[in-house]
């Protein structure tokens, strides 16, 4: 789904990703691995068509990102959901409309105002069946901020899904919670990424996560793959050292 090209990233003097090539197919979970700084969240960005790199070809489904026009790639960027480190919710809206903000790159600010004025009954069920399937089908219509930092990922990670995405990017999502909340989220992205075919990018800091969830860990170090294998290969040792 996702193809790298010799590309590389650099930011005015930080050459954050070197000729990087990297086949990521559709609906693998890969964890991405290593030290801040590596990389990480510049990959990520490169994927969702944030960032552009300076040199290669960064290429989603057949189509180079680079070569596509603003609308063509509003439509590549509709289909890849993405889950920040603080889960990117807006705190004082209400669960239905942080949801319904997952269309907004498909529907274009209007057409999220108009959701949020007066949602269709199409739309309102959707969301709520969302819900139900995370198991907080009661919450549709609370604050966002009134409900627990365990509800609000399901929130986030109904958001996603209400993007009807085809690959779900997740940037350290974990990093700030605790171990037990943290489990949680990487179970629920990993099973709804497999029960919908979907392709799955996390960078994580734990190796013992990455290790348990996800099919293909990659290790970045200084902007280049150090590792690419499955977590129980024998480069685990240095996986490690790199999450350290
Ligand atoms: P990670 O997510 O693994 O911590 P990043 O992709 O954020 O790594 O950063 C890779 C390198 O690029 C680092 O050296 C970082 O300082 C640099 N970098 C990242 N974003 C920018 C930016 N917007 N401007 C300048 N340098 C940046």
């Amino acid at each position: 789904m996702f193809e790298l090209q010799k590309v590389s990233l650099d930011y005015g003097g930080t050459l954050a990703l070197k000729e990087m090539d990297l086949s990521l197919g559709a609906g693998e979970q890969v964890c991405l691995i290593g030290p801040s700084g590596a990389g990480k969240t510049s990959l990520l960005g490169l994927l969702n068509g944030r960032v552009f790199p300076t040199s290669g070809r960064v290429s989603v489904n057949g189509e180079d990102l680079t070569s596509l026009s603003s609308k063509s790639l509003r439509q590549v960027r509709s289909r890849i959901a993405w889950v920040p480190q603080d889960l990117g919710l807006v705190p004082n809206l209400r669960v239905n409309q942080n949801i319904a903000c997952g269309r907004v790159a498909a529907k274009g600010t209007f057409g999220l105002l108009r959701s949020f004025l007066a949602m269709g009954k199409g739309e309102r069920d959707e969301i709520h069946q969302l819900l139900v399937r995370m198991g907080i089908g009661e919450k549709l219509y609370e604050r966002t901020d009134h409900l627990s930092g365990g509800q609000q990922q399901r929130v986030a990670v109904a958001r996603a899904l209400f993007q009807k995405p085809r690959a779900i990017l997740a940037d350290e999502p974990v990093s700030a919670i605790d171990p037990e909340r943290a489990k949680d989220l990487i179970e629920l992205l990993t099973t709804v990424a497999r029960e919908e075919g979907l392709t799955l990018v996390a960078s994580l800091h734990d190796v013992s996560l990455a290790q348990r969830y996800f099919d293909r860990v990659i290790g970045l170090r200084s902007g280049e793959v150090v590792f690419d294998g499955k977590a129980s290969d024998e480069g685990l040792e240095k996986l490690y050292r790199l999450g350290a």
